[in-house]
């Protein structure tokens, strides 16, 4: 048995028709209708399992509505200045309302994950979803972002403390620190470093199935920062769950959970609400297998549910 429980996290990035905007014209919001019902569900399950989230928000999705000022969309964010987007990073954004276009405006799913009877945490994906690891992308435009989004949430009551990253995308990480955060999801860290390409392969498949102790993961402090990677995509309608059926699948997933209890490491499920979207049942049969798995190891004193913010305020001055 290892000396201390597993950490079980789980982060959600809530982005609807924003996490599009750097595909550019045309936009088509219908991917993203069934969101809401996507974020019922999930809150659903959390209460049947009583597990805490890190809902990482785009931060226009706090707002209920927007309108241009003297013409210009939300003229207090720095634009970033990509050299692959020809056109203003906002110039998606409806400015409209939440009746009109649903898929920008979220402050009733802000309102409902407040409303959660198992308490959630509230955390930032960005304003308008920009990616900061790009380098057009200046800290200005960032500092800026992240301002945005800290006025929004302010109106909700809500103190961002955790950041996720849109497309995963790290970068200017003393900005973030600078603006208030104190905890950032970054990426699951190379399991095979020291291997060849189809060597890694092989061992990616075998680690799959049977997780080797060596690719255990553990949250880091970094500098003012606490690091909580992502070590899971949960996305039931991805290319293997189908091949092995939701079942089997659902078994793989468990499998590396058990693999955290046993290195007493970190299990960080991660997925966007539009990965549950194609298909609402099988999403909830995969959730309720998973969460019902990880309340018998809470219950058991094996495994921690911690929310990313709760890692961070953990962690913060250990300096290990
Ligand atoms: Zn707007």
């Amino acid at each position: 048995m290892p000396a201390l429980p597993a950490l079980f996290v789980v982060s959600i990035d809530l982005e609807m028709s924003w996490g599009a905007v750097h595909h550019g014209a045309p936009h088509d919001d219908s991917p993203y209708r069934a969101e809401r019902e996507v974020v019922s569900l999930v809150l659903a399950a959390m209460e049947r399992h009583g597990i805490s989230a890190t809902w990482a928000t785009v931060g226009h999705l706090f707002l209920d509505s927007c309108s241009p000022v003297s013409g210009v969309k939300h003229p207090e964010v720095v634009r970033p200045e990509y050299e692959w987007l020809e056109s203003d990073w906002y110039a998606l954004d409806p400015c409209s309302d939440i009746t009109t276009a649903p898929t920008w405006y979220g402050a009733d799913l802000v309102a409902a994950i407040k409303d959660c009877r198992v308490p959630q945490e509230i955390g930032c994906h960005a304003f308008g979803h920009l990616i900061a690891g790009d380098p057009g992308c200046s800290e200005e435009s960032f500092a800026a972002d992240l301002a945005a989004c800290r006025a929004v949430a302010a109106t909700a009551d809500v103190d961002l403390r955790s950041f996720v990253f849109p497309r995963n995308s790290v970068g200017h990480l003393d900005v973030l620190s600078k603006s208030g955060f104190t905890t950032y999801r970054g990426a699951t860290p190379p399991r095979f470093p020291n291997l060849s390409s189809w060597q890694r392969r092989v061992a990616n498949a075998v680690d799959r199935v049977r997780p080797m102790a060596k690719t255990a993961v553990f949250p880091a402090v970094e500098g003012d920062l606490v690091n909580v990677p992502h070590t899971y995509l949960f996305d039931p309608h991805s290319a293997t769950a189908q091949r092995f059926g939701t079942a089997a699948w659902s078994w793989l997933v468990k499998r590396r959970m058990h693999h955290a209890v046993r290195t007493g490491s970190l299990f960080h499920l991660w997925f966007h609400t539009h990965n549950l979207a194609p298909r609402l049942d099988r999403a909830e049969t995969a959730l309720d297998s998973l969460f019902g798995a990880a309340r018998e190891l809470i219950d058991a004193g094996r495994m921690e549910n911690l929310t990313m913010g709760q890692v961070g305020a953990r962690l913060a001055g250990t300096g290990s």
